[in-house]
């Protein structure tokens, strides 16, 4: 199948928004145009000569990767350096580039969640929330009869989604009063007259970015020609946010070190594991954090892990585990990163179904340290 590369682009910043990436990132399209027909993407890590070439070769119209290719301003597109060779490629063989990559890592359900589920982790929650979404109470008032219809819509735009469950409202009775003025084409009562009616007060919480259209569809379908609302700010976004570095779960089976080790080797299909720290003697709550994660480590400690799954581990890094009294693998930048083309390849499969263009991991993508 085909579509356009904006079709693709929009359903992978619906799971990782562009917002989400730090600032001193640079994702999203770097090669190409959003109006380009996409008929096959090759999913990789990183964006080489030899990832490019492969493009080529296998006839894809686009890559997706993780690490930035353009990273820094660049000051040349000179064909005399790889990197301008390697752009002229693209161009000349209509080979577009997108890139997920800080934002992928901090979305709620990104590159990290998709790590902590091949960990067969449960009860996962983020290790660092950041970007917090603003949220509100929204309270609205309506005749009782209206109650069931005002909820349907809350719910149906994304009003009381509190994690695993939507529809979260409360409601509670009351008597409402007014009096209709001349112009009113009052919905009950008369003209001049104070009136009484027997009303909910429904409340649900909504984030921000819904705000605006749930308003529009409340004011749609309820029944008074001026609706009754108040908006409350929150402080829950910190709270409930689930954007953020980092996993922790548990294990539904806790194990023992070494086969935790042999655990881990095998899910995230490693020749080699390294580790630092006070080696535990039970494993049950697991933090994770793909690429190099060892600032982590104290957090890790807080939020009582008894194991940090990372990358990049630097000796004094493993001398803070140490002073830290916990544990740390170090399974390898690419080791937890090579896994973002299984979870590009969810997210649009999820996304496109049937529309989905072909799909190929990169087989000349691989880890740039070597083993041995
Ligand atoms: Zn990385």
């Amino acid at each position: 199948m085909s579509v356009k590369l904006n079709q693709i682009i929009q359903i992978i910043e619906t799971h990782a928004p562009e917002k989400l990436a730090e600032d001193w990132d640079n994702v999203g399209l770097q090669v190409g145009s959003r109006q380009q027909i996409i008929k096959r993407i090759l999913l990789t890590l990183d964006i080489t000569a030899e990832v490019v070439d492969e493009a080529v070769k296998k006839q894809a119209d686009l890559i997706i990767a993780h690490h930035p290719f353009i990273f820094n301003g660049l000051k040349t597109l000179s064909t005399d350096w790889e990197k301008g060779q390697i752009i002229a490629q693209l161009i000349k063989n209509d080979v577009a580039v997108y890139v997920a990559h800080t934002n992928l890592d901090k979305a709620a359900r990104g590159l990290n969640h998709y790590l902590a589920e091949i960990m067969g982790l449960e009860k996962i929650k983020t290790l660092e929330p950041s970007n917090p979404t603003a949220y509100y109470k929204l309270v609205v008032f309506t005749p009782v009869e209206a109650s069931p219809k005002i909820i349907e819509v809350l719910g149906k735009n994304g009003a009381g989604a509190i994690g695993d469950y939507d529809y979260c409202t409360y409601r509670s009775p009351g008597t409402g009063t007014f009096r209709p003025l001349e112009g009113a084409k009052p919905f009950i009562g008369d003209l001049n007259k104070l009136t009484s009616v027997s009303e909910d007060r429904i409340e649900a919480i909504v984030a921000a970015p819904d705000l605006k259209n749930l308003i529009a569809a409340l004011k749609r379908n309820h029944p008074y020609e001026e609706m009754a609302y108040d908006v409350i700010a929150l402080e829950n976004g910190g709270l409930i946010n689930e954007n953020g570095l980092g996993k922790i779960g548990v294990l539904s089976q806790p194990m023992d070190a070494a086969d935790f080790i042999a655990n881990t080797k095998e899910r995230l299909g490693l020749v080699a594991l390294r580790g630092a720290g006070k080696v535990p003697d039970i494993v049950r709550r697991v933090a994770i954090c793909s690429g190099a994660g060892a600032d982590m480590i104290g957090l890790a400690k807080a939020k009582r892990a008894d194991v940090l799954i990372t990358g990049d581990l630097k000796h004094h890094d493993g001398q803070r585990a140490l002073e830290n009294n916990i544990w740390v693998l170090d399974a390898g930048h690419y080791g937890t990163e090579k896994w973002v083309t299984n979870c590009f390849q969810q997210i649009l499969t999820a996304g496109l179904a049937d529309a989905c263009p072909e799909m190929i991991v990169a087989e000349t993508a691989r880890d740039f340290i070597v083993n041995y």
